[in-house]
């Protein structure tokens, strides 16, 4: 008898690590990352009643829902936002500190790449971008590295910023528009000619009357979205992605629901006809998905770079706090203007003003022989003064600041102290940078209020049970989860943690 039982306990302990072991090396055969730039989590709710049964429904009905997943590091940009999700970090560590940002005193686009020649276009106004200036892996070059590289890594958007960052420096292919010329185009960092499924989709594009018609401004209409569905889907089918050995892997981000947030703003039929068509854009796309490697064979995660403010004139109507900061214009002269008649200034000593973070110009400083530190403590000074500022603080003297404890921890984190600037600054609630980026109709984003940082966060597919949680958890989280069910290492910055509710071992 004794026998026995031993014999059974043994049997279990080695079925019990049999099944340990087994999990270890089970992966999807395809991950999706799919960005919605600009969604706010509180459109997942607004649009529900008028979703399909097939798409964004599929995702909240069969899959799991992070319900307060926050962007926990400043400015909530496109650039930082995409990167951040796929790699699990922050700017202070990934490098990407925003669509545009000072590298060792040298103004850059985040992408831009002046060792890169375009692939597929002659235009290099468009095609000289790379994930050159991205300081962290991805999940992507994770999974490239585990499986000595025989995952495939795609990625696919509007914008190059939001394909080549989030697909890695390791990436196969990072794919974008050259809105000039209306074709999806890349880079010699990738390849040196787009392949044949690519060009063939290229040539359907100058076919589409309807994109001729709407021209360079493709990007303020749904029908960028169902392009970007359609290259997803011939990437898919063009790669064979999902049908190899090993896990493959799509980055997609659609980018016409800020284009159309950024002009529109978040009410109205323009935004309400976004969502409903790239509701149907996501229904082909996990019907795509079914086919090409079938049901439960593929993992998908939904989410954000970042939200977007009402506009402020809708606020206003409704009595509500808010308004325009006229940053590019009045405010930040009328502080130069009090800091040149203090200091007696003969040149200009700031540099730029991007994303709410001031940049000195350090070596104006220098040749005028003033105290940098003085002058620091006086433009925190001065912008305090300035009107509808909640904050303002030296990013060198965080640790001392009046500013409340979670508002430093974000603004560090988004902190690298070649690229950051020097001095951050808050506004009020409601009220944003009115500039260059925002039409009188339109939004935009960039702070740390929950409409800019609470980003929906879906998983669906490959061992994920329905549910829903609304515990807090952060877009740092999105990676270390991912790698987590696909059993590879973290990125190499990543400072997020799985998110556990949905994994199993
Ligand atoms: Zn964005």
């Amino acid at each position: 008898m004794k026998k026995l039982l031993l014999l059974l306990t043994m049997t279990m302990c080695w079925a019990a690590q049999l099944q340990a072991q087994t999990r270890f090396n089970e992966r999807p055969k395809l991950v999706v990352g799919i960005v919605v730039d600009q969604m706010r989590w509180d459109y997942l709710g607004r649009y529900y009643d008028q979703f399909q049964d097939d798409g964004f429904k599929r995702l909240i009905n069969k899959g799991y829902s992070c319900n307060n997943c926050l962007i926990n590091y400043l400015p909530t940009i496109t650039a930082i936002g995409h990167t951040s999700i796929y790699t699990g970090s922050t700017p202070a560590f990934h490098g990407i500190c925003g669509n545009t940002f000072y590298i060792n005193g040298v103004k850059r686009s985040s992408c831009e790449d002046p060792n890169v020649m375009p692939v597929g276009t002659n235009n290099e106004k468009k095609g000289k971008s790379s994930p050159v200036n991205l300081l962290a892996s991805t999940i992507g070059d994770q999974l490239r590295l585990h499986t000595d590289f025989q995952s495939k890594v795609i990625g696919v958007s509007y914008k190059d910023r939001a394909s080549a960052l989030p697909a890695g420096r390791s990436a196969n292919a990072a794919y974008w528009i050259d809105t000039d010329n209306r074709q999806f185009i890349t880079s010699t960092w990738y390849m040196q000619e787009l392949p044949q499924w690519a060009k063939d989709f290229n040539a359907q594009m100058k076919k589409n009357k309807e994109l001729q018609k709407v021209g360079k401004d493709v990007g303020l209409y749904p029908l960028c979205g169902h392009l970007i569905a359609d290259m997803s889907i011939s990437a898919l089918k063009g790669e064979q992605l999902g049908k190899g050995k090993e896990t493959d892997m799509l980055c997609i981000s659609f980018s016409q629901t800020d284009i159309i947030g950024h002009e529109w703003a978040t009410r109205g039929q323009h935004t309400d006809e976004a969502y409903l068509e790239l509701d149907k854009d996501i229904a082909r796309l996990l019907k795509a998905f079914d086919e090409q490697v079938g049901e439960g064979n593929y993992l998908v995660f939904l989410t954000a770079d970042h939200g977007g403010a009402h506009n402020f004139q809708f606020m206003e109507d409704h009595k509500l706090n808010g308004g325009a900061w006229k940053w590019d214009g009045v405010y930040v002269k009328e502080a130069a203007k009090q800091l040149t008649e203090k200091f007696g200034l003969t040149k200009n000593i700031i540099k730029d003003c991007l994303d709410y973070r001031v940049v000195l110009d350090k070596e104006a400083i220098r040749e005028q022989g003033l105290d940098e530190q003085a002058i620091r403590d006086a433009i925190v000074e001065e912008i305090q003064k300035l009107p509808h500022v909640s904050f303002a603080f030296d990013f060198k003297k965080a640790a001392t600041a009046p500013v409340p404890e979670f508002l430093k921890e974000r603004a560090l984190k988004g902190y690298h102290h070649d690229r950051s600037g020097d001095i951050i600054f808050m506004l009020e609630p409601g009220w944003y940078g009115f500039g260059k980026y925002s039409s009188p109709v339109g939004t935009t984003h960039g702070e740390w209020n929950p409409y800019d940082a609470h980003i929906p966060l879906l998983f669906y597919g490959w061992k994920v049970e329905h549910g829903a949680t609304s515990r807090e958890v952060h877009i740092t989280d999105i990676a270390p989860t991912v790698c987590q069910k696909l059993h590879i290492q973290q990125p190499n910055a990543c400072v997020g943690e799985p998110i556990t509710e949905i994994i199993d071992d």
